[in-house]
């Protein structure tokens, strides 16, 4: 299952994973592709991102080269990942204060390009 997830490219939720393992020929239930993740979440191969106040949960390897930030399109929910990082401005000052970071958080919310031209909200 951590195939899938690893050659998507961006995040899943678990039920695009499920209707994934389904296309392939191996459906499995919803409820066990969530404790499949929850395994992977806590053995730190995947990050669990929540997407605003919403329920719905997505899925995305984790590593050191994968560490990403996502923008969240409020309109149509599309996932957006960022190359960079912002929190490299913010370390030395960090570490000026003696203060050690062991991980972040940072969520961007908008509207994508394509929901910008249907006017947005
Ligand atoms: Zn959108
Ligand atoms: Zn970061």
């Amino acid at each position: 299952m951590f195939d899938i997830l690893a050659d998507a490219g961006k995040p899943m939720s678990a039920i695009e994973i499920c209707s994934r393992t389904e296309a392939a020929g191996q459906p499995v239930w919803l409820s066990t592709v969530y404790r499949i993740l929850e395994t992977f979440v806590r053995e730190r191969v995947a990050e669990k991102l929540t997407v605003m106040d919403s329920d719905m949960a997505f899925y995305a390897p984790a590593g050191p080269d994968s560490h990403r930030h996502y923008a969240v399109c409020i309109g149509c929910r599309k996932i957006i990942s960022m190359e960079n990082c912002p929190m490299d401005m913010f370390l030395p000052q960090l570490r000026d204060e003696g203060f050690r970071v062991t991980g972040h958080n940072l969520e961007v919310y908008g509207y994508c390009g394509q929901c910008n031209e249907h006017g947005g909200i």
